[in-house]
């Protein structure tokens, strides 16, 4: 058991991105400050923030700044070294623990992990020399992709492998070595769940939901996923089933693939508020957002419920940022925007949810009509 923070107590907050943002919103309406470390002056978490420390994320002086601005620590961004996460874990609480950010960075960690608390996934290898990457071809078949273990996000550091002259190239490309060879999954859909535990061990995981993603960027998230009830079920008890075995205090997104047998595989784990979550914010009593401040916290975690049925529209680059003043003049759009200054290509700008009452959530074309000028091309 940890004792739940009193009021006014201010909680770190690794990274300052719009997952953070979002967080410290939350943690402002429970009470709470946020403290933010990010390398970036004017980030959109910090924008929101009671505080930041600007500085590198690996320099030990700008960790033991920023641990003692605050009271607990937890993340947005999880790609910090083991050393500096170790530093922070001995200076204040740190949650998820160090050991699940080790895991989540390393696919090769997360994958053994899966497979050994009996969650499905692709049939992957690990991929040190194109002698290795030919054997796991043997193994796999083709097409397959071949991934980087570490630090790949979005379908960065990735690549289709479709025949036997794509392997050394594709090899040569990607790093840091050691790869990992993931058998292609000819899935039907993508689902996540989002599932938060606290320190005393409750459990709660949102509805399964359907993510549908464009240049492997997430576009649309359809809550809950049209999926029949028991794939929705089985991918919710798998994501419980992670959440126990790795004894998580915080929030943890999982993804996964169902595949053309119904069957459901776990692609990642991201143990932070997740881009497929940013409809909760909208359509539940009680968001990711706060779920993820709450475990963290050591505040009692509600049941993860829904009111609406819900579909997120992210709103990406500068094309769909130009969107916005038609967005805000659409009828029934909750427009969200993070404080990003400059509208980059690939770069995710803001969302816009739609609701629908429960049970109500329309086919595609209806899909497309209610989210108006928004309305995607993968609707
Ligand atoms: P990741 O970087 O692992 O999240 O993968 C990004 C996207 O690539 C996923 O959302 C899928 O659309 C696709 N993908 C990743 N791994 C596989 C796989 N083994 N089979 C088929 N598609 C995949």
């Amino acid at each position: 058991m940890i004792r739940p923070l009193p009021p006014n107590a201010t909680i770190g907050i690794v990274g300052g991105g719009q997952l953070g943002r979002m967080s410290a919103l939350a943690a402002a309406r429970l009470g709470y400050r946020c403290h933010i470390l990010t390398t970036e002056p004017d980030s959109p978490a910090a924008q929101v923030a009671a505080g930041a420390t600007l500085g590198d994320y690996e320099a030990p002086a700008t960790l033991r700044a920023f641990a003692a601005a605050v009271d607990v620590i937890t993340f947005e961004f999880e790609n910090v070294s083991a050393e500096g996460l170790d530093l922070l874990a001995s200076l204040k609480p740190v949650r998820p623990s160090p050991a699940i950010l080790r895991i989540s960075q390393y696919r090769i960690a997360e994958k053994s992990f899966l497979n050994g608390v009996g969650a499905r996934t692709a049939p992957w290898s690990p991929v040190a020399s194109v002698a290795e990457l030919e054997a796991a071809v043997a193994r796999h078949g083709l097409p397959a992709i071949l991934k980087t273990t570490r630090l790949g996000y979005d379908g960065k550091g990735q690549a289709m492998l479709r025949d036997a002259a794509d392997l050394a190239p594709a090899f040569a490309e990607l790093s840091p070595k050691p790869l990992i060879l993931e058998g292609f999954v000819d899935f039907a859909q993508e689902l996540s769940v989002i599932v938060a535990r606290g320190a005393d061990g409750a459990v709660t995981a949102f509805d399964a939901v359907e993510n549908r993603h464009r240049d492997h960027i997430l576009d649309l998230t359809l809550a809950p996923a049209q999926v029949p009830d028991q794939i929705a079920a089985t991918a919710r008890s798998v994501a419980i089933r992670v959440a126990e075995a790795l004894e998580l205090v915080g929030l943890l997104a999982v993804e996964m693939f169902v595949d053309s047998g119904g069957r459901v595989l776990v692609n990642e784990l991201a143990p932070r508020p997740h881009n497929s979550g940013h409809w909760t914010i909208d359509a539940c009593p009680v968001s990711q957002f706060e779920m993820h401040i709450r475990a963290v916290a050591g505040l009692p975690l509600p049941h993860a419920t829904r009111h609406s049925d819900a579909v997120m529209k992210n709103l990406v680059g500068p094309e769909e940022t130009a969107l916005w003043p038609a967005l805000l003049a659409a009828p029934g759009l909750i427009p969200h925007l993070y404080g990003k200054t400059e509208a980059r290509e690939g770069r995710k700008m803001g969302h816009v949810t739609r609701l629908f009452p429960k049970g109500a959530l329309p086919g595609p074309f209806g899909i497309a009509a209610a989210l108006g000028p928004a309305a995607p091309a993968s609707a």
